[in-house]
């Protein structure tokens, strides 16, 4: 028998990635669970997922998290990949309240549909932006938390919210803390795609800040494999786990090696520091090591060029 996957967000970025996996290794059925939320084009979703059409281990629904109608309407579910989210910090401190609504109460439905269906495995997007202002690197799961964005809130929450039903229902919660996740199907919005998109344009990139912010940007593939373990894990009941790539890029060594990717130079557009930003994120993985056996494999220059021929592909839907 196939184990039956539920993922949320699926014709996202990391999800339509989840996907493309899970169905190459052959023993998942997996269904997929997306509202399009208007945060990027439909098309570009659309696209995300086109190339599952038809497979017969593939089932996609139209339907919003909030709805406990909408996860009525589901099938069998073994494990619950949840992915689903209103993303990005800066959309976040516009419009807090939808942010909690899509983030936490979408979650809190899931949890509630996972005990309604017995459904016994829930593996959470978190997100590194819960570490806060963190000086103390790499950040260690045991590090003290300090949100500084109504998004990093929200994943906080939800780690918690995770807690309770793990303790009180027994559903195993395994929250992946993902660090600035790149590579194939990459949201318009965040930095790698942008400064793509943009010196492929002969546009100017818009950098906040000196350029001396850091991130520990992490490859999609890796995160798949990392998800695809917490997927059959069972040594324990509730567990919160980095998955980053223990590398830490400054912007500006990040631009240079766009740059060099599509052999083009950059026109830096200078704008001040973004409220809720954080300077630095850098992972502790021994924890996801140990327990998910995850070793990232994909260096930043790979990871790049891989990024920029899924993007000279797939560029007619991006504008
Ligand atoms: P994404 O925006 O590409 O995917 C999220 C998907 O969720 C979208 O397709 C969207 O339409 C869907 N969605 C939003 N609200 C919904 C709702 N109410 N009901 C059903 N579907 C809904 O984002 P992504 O980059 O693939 O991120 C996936 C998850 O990983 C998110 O939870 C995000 O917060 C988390 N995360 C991502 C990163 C990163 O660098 N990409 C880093 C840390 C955490």
């Amino acid at each position: 028998m196939k184990k039956r996957i539920l993922i949320t967000g699926a014709a996202g970025f990391i999800g339509s990635n989840l996907i493309g996996s899970l169905l190459r290794d052959g023993r998942y059925y997996v269904i997929g669970l997306d509202n399009f939320d208007a945060f990027y084009p439909r098309a570009d979703k659309e696209e995300n997922i086109l190339c599952f059409a038809g497979n017969d281990n593939f089932r996609f629904y139209e339907g919003d998290i909030r709805n406990m109608s909408d996860l009525d309407a589901l099938g069998d579910i073994d494990v619950i990949v949840h992915l689903a989210a209103k993303a990005g910090v800066r959309p976040s401190i516009k419009d807090p309240v939808i942010c909690q609504e899509v983030n936490v109460g979408g979650t809190q439905n899931l949890l509630e549909f996972a005990k309604k269906r017995n459904i016994s495995q829930f593996v959470f997007a978190s997100s590194s932006s819960v570490y806060g202002i963190n000086q103390n690197v790499p950040w260690s799961e045991e590090d003290k938390l300090l949100p500084i964005s109504p998004y990093a809130s929200t994943k906080l929450s939800c780690e918690m919210l995770g807690h309770v039903y793990s303790h009180l229902y027994g559903i195993r919660f395994l929250a992946l803390r993902f660090f600035t996740v790149y590579g194939p199907g990459q949201r318009p919005d965040l930095a790698i795609h942008k400064f793509f998109k943009s010196i492929i344009n002969g546009q100017p990139i818009p950098v906040f800040g000196d350029g001396s912010t850091s991130r520990d940007y992490t490859y999609v593939d890796d995160i798949v494999s990392g998800i695809e373990a917490a997927i059959s894990y069972e040594a324990s009941i509730f567990e919160i786990i980095n998955l980053g790539n223990h590398q830490t890029v400054m912007l500006s060594e990040l631009i240079d090696a766009i740059e060099e990717s599509c052999g083009k130079k950059a026109v830096i557009d200078r704008l001040p520091e973004q409220p809720g930003d954080v300077p630095q994120t850098f992972a502790d993985i021994q924890k996801a090591k140990k327990l998910l056996n995850y070793h990232p494999s994909t260096d930043l220059k790979t990871g790049l060029e891989s990024f920029y021929s899924w993007y000279l592909k797939t560029r007619d839907v991006q504008n």
